[in-house]
Parts: structure tokens; C-alpha cells; sequence
């Protein structure tokens, strides 16, 4: 029978370097895997990019780890790393086709990554928690929703009948481009967003998939077109806010597993209907956002609010199409 336990954290709350984070098995020597990929590390040379921690700390990249044993990381993560990297190769192309949630178990172990970081270094620094991200509850609820999803890295998990994630992959004009190489994240709502090449992709990582469902058409609008890095951040921008907006936590229930049984079942439980799944959308708040994914651009916030029930898009035209843009220049859209 295969081994379909799902390791939990979340139990005892420990975040040591002794235990392998994704299975829990003691680790006698340090054993290690970095928080991003080492391929995608070596194709955009990120060794020695840092991190800003909550804690103020700063980590290089090629510094932040995750504990994790050999068997994970020979069994389950290399092979995962190396499907993403061969897709990566390919750009847009590569990663549109890859299986969807395989980008999200790749995309979760770095979110992972960072916060298990972040929780190392706030244990260290208990002494003043008014610079961490707490153990709140809800967070905790959440984290452990997510973790039981992650578990996909090493445990066959089928999803009975629902996407537990949003993902939009997103093709990048490299005519204005000047990053090879871009993340950011967000602890709180469990968004991820990272461009690599001509690919951009942005993820709500615990949402049910209430947001692809609410931005289909958009996203179906924007899809095989080269987009201008200021429209994807805009994009990017879209997502994180309805992401900050919504109102549940997602739950998932482990079937008990018969004798014979290869792969684990997770259910959910599905609101009947959106209305009450996210709060109200507050153009003020929203323009803030845009405003921080814009800073490169030197948009400022009243630029954004000039028009204030129509704030500044570059996605799409008022009459609701794909605005084209190879050379941006904000004076061309105020
Ligand atoms: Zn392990």
C-alpha cells in the first residue's frame, strides 16, 4: 500500500532544521534544498540576490534553505525542478502547456520556502514580535490548508472536484523588459507572482479558484498576446487586491484511504454561491496597490484616481479591449 500520510507542521508548530519539511523524518546531518530552485537559480543568476526579511534580516538567495531529506529531494523535488526548467527553456510556450498543477506544487515551495524563512527568523527574534507575521490563527488556518496541498510534492493527492488555486500564465513583450528575473509575494493572502523570461505567471495559491472563475474573461482576453511589463504588473496588481479580498479560508478533507488505494482524495467545501466570498472592491485601496506594482514606472496614486470611477488601466480601453503597447509612455493615457 503506498505510504498516503499526510505530514503536518502545523501540529506542534515546528519549524526546526532537524526535520525535513515535507515529510517530517528526522535529519541526522544537515540536509538541505534551496528555497528556489538551484536550475532556476543558475539560469537567471540569482546566487546572489537578497531577501529582505520581516525580521529586517537579509538572506542571499543562494543562502535560504529548507530542511528536507534526501528522499524528497532526489524523488520528488529534482524531478519537479527539471520538468519546470525544460518548460521554462521554452518560454511562454514551455510553461502554458506544462500541467497546471505541477507549476503550482513548483510556485508553492517557494512561497513555502519564504515563509518557513520568515518563521525561522521570527523565533529567533520573539523577544519583539511587533516585526513578524504571528502565529495568528487565521494565518495558521491557512497555512495549514496550504501544506496539506503541498503534500502533492511527495503524495499522489487527487482534488475530488475543485482547483484548490488560481493560475494565470501570462506571455511578456521583451521589447521594454529590462528584468530577466522578477518575484513577489505575499505571506498573507498566498499570492505568488513570478517573471521568468517571456513568461509571467501569477498565482493565488489558496483560493478555491474563485478567482480564475471571477476573471476568466479577462484572462481569456489577455491570453497568447504579448503584454507590456507595466501591463502584466497591472495584471499581477488585479489579482493580489481580489486576493486580499477574500472572505474564506479554504478547508480540505483527507478521505481515509482504502488498502489498495494509490492516491489520496481531498474534498472541500464549496460555497453555493459567490456573493459573500469576497468584500466589497475600494478603488482607493486598489489604486494603492497599483500604484506600489507601478513604482518603476513613476505613476503616482492621483495619476491613477485622475478619473476616479475608471481607474488608470493599461490592460484594457474603455470600450473593453486589449490595449496594445510596444513603447510605454504615460502621457499617451492621461
Ligand atoms: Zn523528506
Amino acid at each position: 500500500m503506498a505510504n498516503l500520510t499526510l505530514y503536518d507542521p502545523f501540529l506542534k508548530m515546528d519549524f526546526s532544521d532537524k526535520e525535513c519539511f515535507l515529510c517530517g523524518t528526522h535529519l541526522i546531518v544537515e540536509e538541505h534544498i534551496t528555497v528556489f530552485p538551484e536550475n532556476l537559480m543558475e539560469r537567471y543568476d540569482l546566487q546572489n540576490r537578497e531577501l529582505l526579511l520581516l525580521d529586517k534580516s537579509i538572506k542571499k538567495f543562494s543562502n535560504l534553505h529548507l530542511p528536507c531529506c534526501s528522499v524528497c529531494k532526489q524523488k520528488h523535488l529534482k524531478p519537479l525542478d527539471d520538468e519546470v526548467d525544460i518548460a521554462l527553456e521554452q518560454g511562454y510556450e514551455g510553461i502554458k502547456k506544462l500541467d497546471e498543477n505541477k507549476l503550482f506544487l513548483w510556485l508553492g515551495r517557494m512561497y513555502y520556502g519564504i515563509l518557513f524563512n520568515e518563521l525561522v527568523a521570527e523565533k529567533r527574534m520573539k523577544q519583539e514580535p511587533e516585526h513578524g507575521i504571528g502565529y495568528e490563527s487565521k494565518m495558521m488556518l491557512k497555512m495549514h490548508s496550504f501544506f496539506q496541498l503541498l503534500q502533492g510534492i511527495r503524495i499522489p493527492i487527487r482534488y475530488a472536484d475543485f482547483t484548490p488555486y488560481s493560475l494565470f500564465v501570462l506571455e511578456v513583450d521583451p521589447t521594454e523588459d529590462d528584468l530577466p528575473f522578477e518575484y513577489r509575494d505575499d505571506i498573507n493572502t498566498q499570492c505568488f507572482y513570478l517573471k521568468a523570461g517571456n513568461v509571467a505567471i501569477v498565482a493565488s495559491l489558496l483560493d478555491n479558484n474563485t478567482i480564475a472563475q471571477t476573471y476568466q474573461r479577462p484572462y481569456d482576453m489577455l491570453k497568447n498576446k504579448a503584454l507590456h511589463p507595466v501591463q502584466v504588473a497591472e495584471f499581477m496588481a488585479r489579482v493580489f487586491y481580489k486576493a486580499y479580498l477574500l472572505n474564506d479560508i479554504p478547508e480540505y478533507f483527507p478521505r481515509e484511504p482504502k488498502e489498495e488505494d494509490e492516491v489520496l482524495v481531498l474534498d472541500t467545501l464549496i460555497e453555493d454561491t459567490m456573493e459573500d466570498t469576497f468584500n466589497d472592491w475600494e478603488k482607493l485601496t486598489y489604486s494603492q496597490v497599483l500604484t506600489e506594482v507601478w513604482k518603476k514606472w513613476d505613476i503616482e496614486q492621483y495619476v491613477v484616481l485622475k478619473d476616479f470611477d475608471n481607474p488608470l488601466s493599461f490592460l484594457f480601453s474603455k470600450d473593453n479591449e486589449v490595449i496594445e503597447i510596444k513603447q510605454f509612455k504615460l502621457s499617451n493615457f492621461i
